[in-house]
C-alpha cells in the first residue's frame, strides 16, 4: 500500500476521500497538461476497521456542525448524506433532584441552529460508500494489532491481528495470521485512546512537554416513543441531577426521526468518588420526573457507551513522525465545551490528506515533511476554536460552580484562566480518584452509592439487559482483549482501597469480582473474590484502559469483526 489508515471513523474515511480526489484531479490535470509535474499513477489506499462492518463500532451523540463535511463534500444534502434533521430548537436545563429549571439563554457553546442531528453510525457507514466509489479500499474486520517501525524507528505500516487463536492460545483449524501491510505513510485514526496510537506516543514520546489526555464516558440509549411529544430536531442539555457537584457531567435529549428519542449521560473520568457508576448515574438521570416523563411508554432499542477525549488543546500529542499522523480523536481533535468533535475529526483527516499528497509528489514522509501537517492545523479554523476552550475541562476540577463560572470567564476572554482554574491540568483523570477510606467506606462494606436505584426492566435497565441492546459479539474461544498485567492486585490491595471500581467504571459489566468461597481478606484466609473477565460484553469504550487506578488494564484489539453493532447510533 501507499497510505494505510488505522480506522474507518470519520476522520480517517475523510482522509481517504480527500487524498484519492486529490491523487485523481492531479493525475488528471497532468495528464491534460494542464499541471506541469509527473502523474502519480494509481496510489493505493486502504482503510482497515477492527468492527465487522464500517460504522459498527461508530457511537456518538449526535449534533453536528456541518463545517468539516461541507468542506469535504460541499453538497453532502443533495449527495445524500443520512441526517436525522436540521437542529429546530435548543433548550438548556438545569436539573435539581424533582425540578427541571429551563435557561432563559443557551450557553454559547451549546447553540446548535443551523446544524444536524446525525446517526454517526449512518454517517460513517456513508463516508465508508464515498470512498469506495473514489477508490479506496475498505477493510472491514481487520483490527491493527501493531505498528510495523523499521531499524530506525520510522513507521512503515502496520500488523493486522490474527484470526483462529482459541483462549488458550492455541491455532484453531480456521487459523489466519495477521497481514503486514506495509505503507510510505500509516494514519492512526483510530477514535478515543487508541491501543496502537496510545503505544505510539509512549514509544516516540510525542506527549512530551504536553498535558495528560482526560477523558469522559458517554452512556446512551435509544428510545422509541409513542408519540410526537418530543419533535425530531429538538435538542436539550441538562447540568445537574443526578451528577455531585465534584462530577463533571450532563446529559443529551435529541429527537430524531419516527419517533425516535436520542438520550445519554456523559461522566467525567476524573471522579472522586470510587463507587460512581457512569451506567448507574445514567439510569438515574432517566429517573429524573423530567426525562421519566419523557419516557413513559416508550419502548428503549439501542444502547451503547464510549469515552470521550475531553482535554482539548492542552493535551494533543505531537501528530507527527516519520511515517505516520494521527488524526480526529486519536489526536484529541474534539471541543469539550460543545461536545463536538466531528467537524474536527473531519478536517484533521483533509489536512492530513493535504499532508500526505504533497508528501507523494516530492516523496519524502520523514518526519521533517509530515510536520507540516501541524503547521496546517495551525493556520485553520481548528486552532482558534480550540485555544478557545482550552481550559475548559481543568475548570471543573474546582467543582460545578467554579467551573461554570470559568467556563463562562473564559469564553468571554478567549480562553484565558489565569494559573487559577487550569492549575489542575497536570494530573491524569485516574489520579483524582480518591481511595475509599477518604469516604468512610471500607472495602468490604455493602456500602451502595445508589442504594435507590432499581433496575426495574421499563425505564431503567441493568447492564447485562443494556449489554444485549449495544449487540455485542465477540467468540468466545479466544483469548481476553483485556490485558490485566498484575491480578493479584485485583483481590489485595485494589479492593482494599478502592473497592475494585472496574466493576462500576465499565459500563458493560466485563469485570466481575467473583467469589472464591473464602470468607474475608482481612481474617488472612485467602483473597475472598477473583477477578473475572467477561470479555465477550466489552463494548470497546476503552473506560478500562482510561480509568483503572493502577493502570494496570491494558485494552488490545480482540479479534476483527468482535464488538458491538451500533445501528442508527
Ligand atoms: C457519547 C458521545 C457523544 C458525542 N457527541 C458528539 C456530538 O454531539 N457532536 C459531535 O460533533 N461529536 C460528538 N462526539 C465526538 C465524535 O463522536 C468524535 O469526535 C468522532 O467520532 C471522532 O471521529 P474519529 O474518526 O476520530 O474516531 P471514531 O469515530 O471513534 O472512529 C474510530 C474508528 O476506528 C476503529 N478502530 C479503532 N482502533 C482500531 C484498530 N486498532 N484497528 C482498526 N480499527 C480501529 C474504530 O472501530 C472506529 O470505527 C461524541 C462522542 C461520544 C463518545
Amino acid at each position: 500500500m501507499d497510505v494505510v489508515f488505522v480506522g474507518a471513523g470519520p476522520a480517517n474515511l475523510s482522509s481517504a476521500y480527500h487524498l484519492a480526489r486529490l491523487v485523481n484531479k492531479h493525475n488528471r490535470a497532468v495528464e491534460s497538461g494542464e499541471r506541469e509535474g509527473k502523474a502519480l499513477g494509481e496510489i493505493q489506499i486502504a482503510v482497515i476497521e477492527k468492527g465487522s462492518a464500517v460504522g459498527s463500532h461508530i457511537l456518538s451523540g449526535a449534533v453536528m456542525d456541518p463545517c468539516g463535511l461541507a468542506e469535504l463534500i460541499p453538497d453532502f444534502v443533495a449527495q445524500g448524506a443520512p441526517l436525522e434533521s436540521e437542529v429546530k430548537e435548543d433548550r438548556f436545563l438545569y436539573l435539581t433532584k424533582k425540578q427541571a429549571i429551563r435557561s432563559p439563554i443557551n450557553p454559547p457553546p451549546l447553540n446548535n441552529h443551523g446544524y444536524y442531528i446525525v446517526s454517526l453510525n449512518r454517517l460513517t457507514a456513508w463516508l465508508g460508500e464515498q470512498c469506495e466509489r473514489a477508490g479506496v479500499n475498505i477493510f472491514p474486520e481487520f483490527p491493527g494489532a501493531e505498528m510495523l517501525h523499521d531499524e530506525s524507528d520510522r513507521v512503515v505500516g502496520v500488523r493486522t491481528g490474527d484470526k483462529g487463536i482459541d483462549k488458550e492460545g492455541k491455532r484453531k483449524p480456521n487459523f489466519e495470521p495477521g497481514v503486514d501491510l506495509r505503507a510510505k505513510v500509516t494514519v492512526l485514526g483510530e477514535g478515543v485512546r487508541g491501543s496502537l496510537t496510545k503505544k505510539l506516543i509512549q514509544r516516540l514520546g510525542l506527549d512530551e512537554g504536553r498535558e495528560p489526555q482526560v477523558y469522559s464516558l458517554g452512556v446512551k440509549e435509544l428510545w422509541e416513543l409513542p408519540d410526537d411529544r418530543y419533535p425530531a430536531g429538538r435538542v436539550t442539555h441538562t447540568l445537574g441531577f443526578p451528577s455531585d457537584q465534584w462530577t463533571y457531567g450532563g446529559g443529551w435529549i435529541y429527537g430524531m426521526q419516527y419517533r425516535i428519542l436520542n438520550l445519554g449521560y456523559v461522566t467525567g473520568l476524573d471522579y472522586r468518588d470510587p463507587l460512581i457508576d457512569p451506567h448507574a448515574e445514567f439510569q438515574r438521570f432517566k429517573t429524573h420526573p423530567f426525562v421519566a416523563k419523557l419516557l413513559s411508554g416508550g419502548k428503549m432499542i439501542r444502547y451503547g457507551a464510549k469515552a470521550i477525549a475531553a482535554g482539548g488543546w492542552h493535551a494533543m500529542p505531537q501528530m507527527y513522525a516519520d511515517g505516520v499522523l494521527i488524526v480526529g480523536d486519536s489526536a484529541g481533535f474534539l471541543n469539550a465545551a460543545r461536545l463536538k468533535g466531528i467537524h474536527s475529526a473531519i478536517k484533521s483527516g483533509m489536512l492530513a490528506a493535504e499532508t500526505i499528497f504533497e508528501a507523494l509528489l516530492v516523496d519524502d514522509f520523514s518526519a521533517a515533511k509530515l510536520q507540516s501537517y501541524e503547521e496546517r492545523v495551525r493556520q485553520s479554523w481548528i486552532t482558534p476554536e480550540l485555544r478557545r476552550y482550552r481550559n475548559f475541562h481543568a475548570g471543573f476540577r474546582h467543582g460545578r460552580w467554579l467551573g461554570m463560572v470559568s467556563a463562562g470567564l473564559q469564553y468571554i476572554t478567549g480562553g484565558r484562566a489565569w494559573g487559577i482554574f487550569d492549575r489542575d491540568h497536570q494530573k491524569a483523570g485516574h489520579e483524582a480518584m480518591q481511595k475509599l477510606s477518604a469516604y468512610g467506606y471500607r472495602g468490604d462494606d455493602p456500602v451502595q452509592r445508589y442504594p435507590d436505584l432499581r433496575f426495574d426492566g421499563a425505564l431503567t435497565f441493568n447492564k447485562v439487559t443494556d449489554v444485549y441492546h449495544a449487540a455485542v459479539a465477540h467468540d468466545e474461544d479466544q483469548p481476553a482483549h483485556l490485558h490485566v498485567l498484575d491480578t493479584n492486585v485485583c483481590a489485595t490491595r485494589c479492593a482494599e482501597e478502592y473497592g475494585n471500581p472496574c466493576e462500576r467504571f465499565c459500563p458493560a459489566a466485563v469485570y466481575e469480582m467473583a467469589d472464591n468461597g473464602n470468607p474475608t481478606v482481612r481474617e488472612g484466609a485467602g483473597p475472598r473474590r477473583h477477578l473475572q473477565i467477561n470479555f465477550s460484553n466489552c463494548v470497546h469504550c476503552k473506560t478500562c484502559d482510561i480509568m483503572d487506578p493502577y493502570q494496570i488494564i491494558n485494552w488490545v484489539t480482540p479479534e476483527g469483526g468482535g464488538g458491538p453493532d451500533y445501528k442508527g447510533m
